[in-house]
């Protein structure tokens, strides 16, 4: 069934002023100031969206879909992601991995959640790897994951700086960036590696060594958290001039900075807009721990998290729209060389978001060319709901 979406203000993320949007299958068809069918004689569905924005689908590039936690023990282990989790949040795209705990959470068990959660009408991709290094992969090698795993797209989340970690050295990190880079060149991917950022004090320092000892070019290394504290955020954007992306959390917990704080901060300290990224960490626990690193509080992270910071960011801290939008959607696409993803144009996949002009609420989202949300709720939901 076509689909018409009149008198909408596009954001692609760049302001595109009032815009009729087709939608056909899984894709937009066509964008024009004026569009209409009602001569075509062919069977359409009309929405008026009466001057709300439609910007691009959320693409959330660290979700643990199949649940992660576990640091307070079995019963702090977290539950899976289910459909509405992500569509009521305006997230049309996933990007998955495992955490601390790669024992009793595994990589079968990630790419079958995924495979789930895409034949229920989102976008999921996977990272091979957790916390460990050597990383623990499907086929004995990253560079074997993500040639021959379709969903593989790169390496996370590796923690560095973390008493969590498995403390890694710069040349171990650097040949598991190596590796991911091959894999995806070989398999058109992006290879990535994200790193999971811990509050040791040595913060980024590891990475900066592993790319003075070896070839590998900055922009393979990912790291999330970076609003971890002002001098990691300094140290993440400082990185970010050699070609780094950063990522900051938008789930709230009082180990980290607020994410559209830190957004903005990191404009004002001159950082790339395109080398910014949102991520939710959702159904991660967000432990938190003393001086003393133990465990003394525990929440989970949600995937609505990354509307909320968008809305911060705009509304409070004066990020422009457009960039906001980057930092949510497209840069991730770009940098994880995602087709069809982050941006609104004819032939890209229609995932898309329609925002209230002045809250920025979800009125309504569609992914893969499903309308999933229609005034705020989910008109869609999961197998289990
Ligand atoms: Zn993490």
């Amino acid at each position: 069934m076509l689909q018409l979406i009149k008198n909408a203000q596009v954001y692609s993320p760049e302001p595109s002023g009032q815009q009729d949007v087709l939608i056909g299958g899984e894709q937009i068809l066509a964008m024009e100031s004026t569009l209409s069918l009602q001569t075509s004689g062919l069977d359409y569905a009309e929405v008026d969206a009466n001057g709300a924005l439609l910007v691009p689908g959320f693409i959330d590039p660290l979700a643990h879909i199949t649940g992660g936690g576990g640091e307070g023990g079995c019963h702090t282990r977290t539950p899976e992601m289910q459909l509405t989790d992500a569509t009521t949040a305006g997230v049309t795209t996933l990007l998955a991995a495992l955490g601390t705990d790669a024992t009793t959470r595994t990589l079968p068990d990630l790419l079958a959640k995924a495979g789930g959660l895409s034949a229920e009408g989102l976008t999921v991709y996977c990272y091979t790897g957790s916390y460990e290094v050597p990383v623990r992969t499907l086929t004995g090698q990253v560079r074997d994951d993500i040639i021959l795993v379709d969903k593989m797209i790169g390496v996370a989340e590796l923690a560095i700086a973390d008493h969590r970690s498995s403390v890694p050295d710069a040349r171990a990190l650097a040949q598991v960036a190596a590796a991911a880079r091959v894999g995806g060149m070989l398999a058109g991917k992006a290879g990535v590696v994200m790193l999971h950022v811990g509050s040791g004090a040595s913060r980024l320092d590891i990475v900066e060594e592993a790319l003075a000892l070896s070839d590998v070019p900055a922009r393979q290394f990912w790291p999330t958290h970076a609003n971890r504290s002002p001098e990691l955020l300094q140290q993440a954007v400082k990185l970010s001039q050699q070609g780094m992306c950063l990522d900051l959390t938008t789930s709230e917990t009082p180990m980290l900075m607020n994410a559209a704080e830190s957004l903005a901060e990191a404009l004002g300290l001159g950082v790339n807009p395109e080398r910014v990224t949102m991520s939710s960490d959702g159904h991660a626990s967000l432990p938190v721990f003393n001086d003393r690193r133990e465990l003394v509080g525990l929440k989970m992270g949600q995937v609505s998290a990354i509307h909320r910071a968008l809305q911060q960011a705009v509304l409070e801290h004066q990020v422009s729209l457009p960039q906001a939008l980057q930092a949510v959607s497209t840069n991730a696409a770009q940098l994880c060389r995602l087709p069809g993803k982050g941006r609104l144009a004819v032939g890209q996949d229609a995932d898309l978001v329609m925002l209230d002009p002045t809250t920025l609420a979800i009125d309504s989202v569609w992914a893969r060319g499903q309308q999933m949300v229609r005034d705020g709720a989910a008109v869609v939901t999961g197998t289990f709901g």
